[in-house]
């Protein structure tokens, strides 16, 4: 004897049991199909990180500990800024100051970002701004491969959720690791990219920039063509 897929979900709750439904089939929900597409995670279990929502996804990365750095940092660094935004600001990971925070770019770093931000009509508020890392690496060092691999999924349902118009990378590390490159900044700014249908930009990162202040002109050139990219976006 079959159930109704509704009964079977009212036994199952009644039951304590929590029954995971992927969004799609959540929605279609009255149809036949959807019953089989009906996962039961034991309780307890962590959320899916693939398919949280936003809330879901902040409590997966606060209780992350997929690799070392969860043992060394004092906070993690979700990102911060507004969900519906149209540009998503990628950087490398939380320095001393954001893991102390638990903001990013809230350093000297983020003051020019926010400068930067200003100049084309945004601001930390009408942004996101996010990191390759979640957690800071002790003394600041890069992010090694295995630690980039296992936040990655966090920062792709992020932009899945954003669906942001642009993504600007900051720096080489945003840069490499989003487009599986090597190549210096130099090489890949100044032009397009793109990120699973999404356009992607890459500039400088606004700490070499504080070190190197001549570079500022290439930089303000990239957040322009960025800026025009929303603007085809849009038309
Ligand atoms: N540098 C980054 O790349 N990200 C931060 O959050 C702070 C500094």
């Amino acid at each position: 004897m079959t159930h109704p897929e509704h009964q079977r979900r009212a036994y199952l709750q009644a039951m304590g049991i929590d029954v995971w439904l992927p969004r799609d089939a959540e929605e279609a929900d009255e149809g036949v199909g959807a019953a089989s597409a009906a996962t039961i995670a034991p309780e307890g279990a962590p959320t899916d990180a693939t398919t949280a929502g936003w809330e879901e996804l902040r409590e997966c990365v606060a209780g992350c500990t997929r690799c070392e750095l969860s043992a060394s940092r004092t906070n993690t660094v979700f990102g911060v800024g507004n969900p519906d935004a149209d540009w998503l600001i990628i950087g490398e990971a939380p320095g001393a100051e954001e893991d102390r925070q638990g903001e990013p770019f809230v350093g000297r770093a983020g003051k020019l970002l926010d400068q930067m931000l200003f100049a084309i009509g945004q601001s930390r508020e009408s942004v996101f701004i996010a990191n390759i890392l979640k957690c800071r690496p002790p003394n600041n060092r890069d992010p090694k491969p295995d630690e980039a691999a296992a936040c990655r999924e966090y920062l792709e349902r992020q932009i899945a959720l954003i669906r942001p118009k642009i993504i600007l990378a900051v720096g080489r590390i945003a840069a490499q690791n989003l487009l599986g490159s090597d190549d210096p900044v130099g090489r890949m700014r100044g032009r397009p990219h793109d990120l699973d249908g999404i356009p992607l930009v890459v500039t400088y990162h606004p700490a070499y920039l504080l070190r190197s202040p001549s570079q500022k002109a290439k930089s303000w050139s990239d957040l322009c063509l960025a800026t025009r990219l929303v603007a085809e976006c849009d038309a």
